[in-house]
Order: structure tokens, then sequence, then C-alpha cells
């Protein structure tokens, strides 16, 4: 069996590790994360799953790992993503694992804060022969495709020179409204159609390696059940056109699944089939954090008012501490992302070479 070496991967490392996915039919939980908590709690739980993961931040997360009290909201996504990178280099081979290093989606207004990330990542290939990130979502899915393909290959070249990928988003992922009542399938908003798929590649593919956010129906955050319609088929029906206009070999498109969080479990089960490697989550992850500090606070109301008991005079300093409660978030966390790992079919097949 392949192996790599447990760490942050980029480059062919990270081709052999799509390309396990695939094979295996598995896919890696892509988990936001905002701070070193929710970094290591994903990076303990892939190492207890022994499987491999994807951590990334949105530029949102990436303002709150440098700190919300900067006044210099820009500079503060630049760096906070830096920070949080470097902290997963020096970490990762620690866990044991690989893991993969990537931002979340920046739009048309966020294109500086990716060429501003394309420097920094420039300047740490140049001291450590590594990008400082496997891979950065462009996501200019509400701009014409033109647009869209243009400067994602403008910006892919850049990538690539440093051993970077790209992930692209064709079609778009739907928010609470958008997904409401839409099952017309040849809606071209909410489904990715196989003829855009077909132009990305001839695109991007020639100019290095990109993987692609296809919409086949998938929302951002948790909605009542029935509000969805998921429809894998659209996944499949482009690998398939891609295949006929090209030659190109079965499942050849890296897919991406956004807005895995309260997904049906079959139709993400369904995915894996058609070259899906990467899925997003995050509102569960957020839920679960949340949940394991709540549940905690609500236990222990006591030591989050007073410091000394006021009746009893007993001390609460064992509970107030903040690695006692942050822990249970990141506990609960892990709880969360088990089932994770176990839906998408990744646990106990992590590539990193052991001992
Ligand atoms: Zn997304």
């Amino acid at each position: 069996m392949t192996s790599l070496q447990p760490g942050v991967v980029f480059g062919e490392d990270y081709l052999t590790l799509i390309k396990a996915c695939k094979d295996g039919k598995y896919a890696l939980p892509a988990v936001n994360v905002t701070n070193t908590n929710t970094a290591n709690a994903v990076m303990e739980a892939a190492a207890k799953n022994k499987s491999d993961v994807i951590l990334q931040v949105s530029n949102g997360g990436a303002q709150f790992f440098a700190g919300k009290g900067l006044e210099d909201a820009f500079t503060a996504k630049v760096l906070g993503a830096v920070s949080f990178a470097q902290h997963v280099h020096m970490m990762a081979a620690h866990y044991g694992i690989c893991v993969v290093l990537h931002t979340d989606h920046a739009d048309k207004n966020l294109i500086p804060w990716i060429e501003a990330l394309l420097a920094q990542g420039k300047e740490f290939y140049d001291i450590t022969g590594k990008p400082l990130f496997t891979s950065h979502m462009v996501d200019l899915s509400a701009e014409d495709i033109d647009y869209n393909l243009n400067e994602c290959a403008r910006l892919l070249e850049q990538m690539a020179a440093i051993e970077m990928s790209i992930e692209i988003e064709l079609g778009v992922t739907g928010g609470e409204e958008d997904g409401v009542g839409s099952d017309d399938i040849d809606n071209d908003k909410l489904y990715t159609q196989p003829e855009d798929c077909l132009l990305a590649w001839q695109k991007l593919n020639p100019l290095g390696h990109f993987s692609l956010a296809a919409s086949f129906g998938n929302v951002h955050g948790v909605y009542k059940p029935g509000n969805v319609k998921l429809r894998p088929e659209i996944l499949k029906n482009s690998q398939s056109l891609l295949s006929e206009k090209t030659g190109a070999p079965e499942n050849s498109y890296d897919l991406v699944f956004h807005g895995g969080s309260g997904s049906e479990k079959d139709k993400i089960a369904e995915s894996l089939n058609y070259g899906v490697f990467k899925m997003n989550i995050d509102t569960d992850t957020q839920f679960a954090f949340a949940r394991g500090v709540g549940e905690y606070v609500f236990a222990n109301q006591a030591a989050f008012a007073f410091q000394i008991d006021p009746d009893t005079g007993a001390p609460y300093k064992k509970q107030y501490d903040p690695r006692v409660w942050l822990r249970k978030g990141e506990e609960s966390m892990i709880d969360r992302l088990d089932e994770a790992f176990a839906d998408l079919k990744s646990a106990g097949k992590s590539l990193a070479r052991q001992g």
C-alpha cells in the first residue's frame, strides 16, 4: 500500500491522497476551524480514527485566528491564515496522520486575500520547500463562467509554481431560501451543468491541479429535513461527459461536497461513488463544540458566576479554568467527527507511514 510521510501533504503527495480516496470510495472531512482548540480537536479526532483529514479556515475564521481586536481586518485575515497554517505545519506530524491545509470560499472581493496568501506562501516555499497551504478555494460561481475560469486559471498558474492546488466552484451551493422546494433538475444555479465542468477541465487541467465543488442541490447549514433535494447523479453525469468527450478515465474530476452538515447519509454514501474525495463540514462541528461547552456550563453554573462559592467558600478554580471547559468543547467536537469519519468511510485508511 502507498504510504506518505505524516504531516502536511501537498503537490504530488496530495494527488496520491486524492487517488487513494477515490479508488477506495471514501472521502476526507474538511473541517472549518477558528483557533488552536478546534484545529487540535480535528487532528486528535483524525489520529483516533486513523484517518487523514483536511483542515481549513474561512476568511472570517482566519481573522479570528489572528484576533478580533486587530483593527486592520484584511491584515488579520492574512496573518491569521498564516498563523493557522504554521501551527498545523508544526503539529500535524506529531499526530501521525496526513493533513491537507485549505482555505474556504474566496469570492471576487477576496481575491486580494488569496493573492496576499500566495505571496506569503511563496516566501514560506522558498525557505522550507513546502507551500503554506495545500490548496486555496477560489469561488467565483456568482460571476459568469468565462470570468470564473479565466481568473482561476491566472491564480492556478501562481499556485502550481509552488506545488499548490486550487478548488473552484461551478453552480451555487444553496442557502436556506435557495434550497426550499427546488427540485427542478435543470435549475442551472443549484445544479452544476456537466458542460461547464468540461470547460473547466479544458481550461485548468493543462495548468495544474484543480478540484471542483459541484452543486447537486447541496446547501450550507442545517435545516429541517425535506428542504434539500440532493441529486448525486448530477456528479455522475459530469464525470461521464468528461470521459465521453476527452477519453479521460472514469471519475477523473476530483469533487468536493459542500454543505455536508445535516445531509442525508445515503446521499453522502452515493456521492462517494462519483469521485467525491472531500466533504466540507462546519455547522455540525460548531454545534458540537458549543454543546460540549454549554452542557458543562449549565452543570457548573456557580463556577461561572463566582470565583469562590458565596455560601460554602469553596474555590471554583478547577471548574472555571479555560482548559477544563474548552476541553469539553474539543471532546464533543471529536465525538461528532467520529461520525464524519464513519460516514465518509475514511476511518482506518490513513496513508501516513507508521513508526
Ligand atoms: Zn462551501
